[in-house]
């Protein structure tokens, strides 16, 4: 039986005449470049988050660029983030000519450690980035309140969020802005790449129109640089396909979690994802921690493998440590929990379509692994 961590064909079978249909709808429209699939988008997505405004650009690292440009990050500024996330979270800052400055993380939660934002803030600090990791959201309220007091902008990196809700409202919605990523591995995947931001701020929303076009409000007048940067038309009418299952995906993805969480917790060793009250994540990834020191991440994921399930390991190398960095002057143990959390995570098969009796088969084979393990260590 081989289980992959996504299967994206499972889902495309299961919708497959409305896809085909949409996708024929464009072609025959011959509107490939914005026009009113990506409008009618748009406005679906900012109802679904709870937003006013919501625009389609080219990817999610896209999307977290222009939206801290539009919250005008610029050279000199420093913007704070989390050094356990994907290199486009911190990739977006510095292409703004912004400093990343790294906070460490919760280990529990494996997101940016308030506590620990409050120590870097000077008097360059502009923004807060959050990532709401795997899908589980950020701790915004103490967020949202550091901020407040140092009157700085706060975006939340939503790429593998969308859909999770925090205290009754959807990520994305909490902050000036809200970044989203349509690869297709994410909640809302799309057919090639993808991203949106969301927002209740009309300028921010202006200017990421226009920065997608060149930094143009109308034709042929340019006020600044911009990108080429928009969500595909043909993208756009497959994902309005989509979004219309996201809800009852995630619920799906949940049940699953739920299923794991109960099998796994009888295993000493092994630290299930955390949730908080309140929260609703979106399970993007499920992800356990492998907090026994006798217990070797890199051998269980051989073993999994070897029975043809498929795992991975998002992040193996904290950003603080990576080549592209060394000009921040950062070495091993400045951000412990995040270098903890490297060694020691492992994310599990996770979708909507995947069944009990594979669950079962994957609990079964890890637990099979530990007692190898732990016999052999004792
Ligand atoms: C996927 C992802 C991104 C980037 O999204 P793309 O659409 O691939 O550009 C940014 N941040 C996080 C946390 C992601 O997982």
């Amino acid at each position: 039986m081989k289980i992959p961590l996504t299967d994206l064909k499972a889902q495309y079978s299961s919708i497959k005449d409305e896809i085909d249909s949409a996708i024929q709808r464009v072609i025959q429209s011959g509107q490939f470049i914005l026009g009113p699939e990506v409008k009618a988008f748009e406005d679906e997505v900012a109802a679904y988050c709870g937003t006013k405004y919501a625009v389609g650009v080219a990817s999610g690292t896209d999307a977290l660029h222009m939206a801290l440009l539009a919250c005008e990050i610029k050279s000199g500024d420093e913007v704070i983030t989390t050094p356990f996330t994907f290199i486009a979270t911190s990739e977006a800052i510095a292409k703004c000519s912004a400093r990343p400055v790294f906070a460490d993380i919760d280990l529990k939660t494996y997101n940016i450690d308030p506590v620990q934002i409050e120590a870097k803030i000077n008097k360059k600090t502009k923004a807060i980035l959050p990532v709401h990791l795997y899908g589980q959201p950020a701790a915004m309220d103490d967020i949202l309140t550091i901020a407040k007091k140092h009157n700085l902008k706060v975006v939340e990196d939503c790429a593998q969020a969308l859909g999770a809700e925090y205290k009754g409202k959807k990520v994305g919605s909490l902050s000036d802005a809200g970044c989203l990523s349509f690869f297709p591995s994410k909640n809302l995947g799309a057919y090639g790449d993808g991203g949106m931001v969301v927002t209740n701020d009309p300028r921010i929303a202006e200017t990421v129109k226009a920065l997608r076009v060149h930094g143009s409000k109308m034709t042929y007048q340019h006020f600044t640089h911009g990108f080429n940067s928009r969500l595909d038309a043909l993208q756009a009418a497959i994902l309005r396909v989509k979004l219309k299952h996201l809800e009852k995906w995630n619920e799906q993805r949940r049940s699953k979690a739920l299923l794991y969480d109960r099998l796994l917790s009888q295993l000493d060793g092994i630290e299930t994802p955390f949730v908080e009250k309140d929260v609703k994540p979106s399970c993007n990834y499920y992800t356990i921690r492998l907090k026994d020191s006798r217990l070797r991440r890199d051998e269980l994921r051989k073993h999994l493998d070897s029975k043809g399930i498929q795992t991975m390991v998002y992040y193996p190398l904290s950003l603080h440590l990576q080549e592209v960095y060394k000009y921040l002057g950062h070495k091993v143990g400045d951000f412990p929990q995040s270098e903890r959390a490297q060694e020691q995570v492992l994310s599990l098969p996770m979708y909507a379509e995947l069944g009990e009796g594979q669950i079962e088969e994957i609990v079964r084979v890890i637990k099979s692994q530990i007692k190898t393990e732990i016999k052999n260590q004792t």
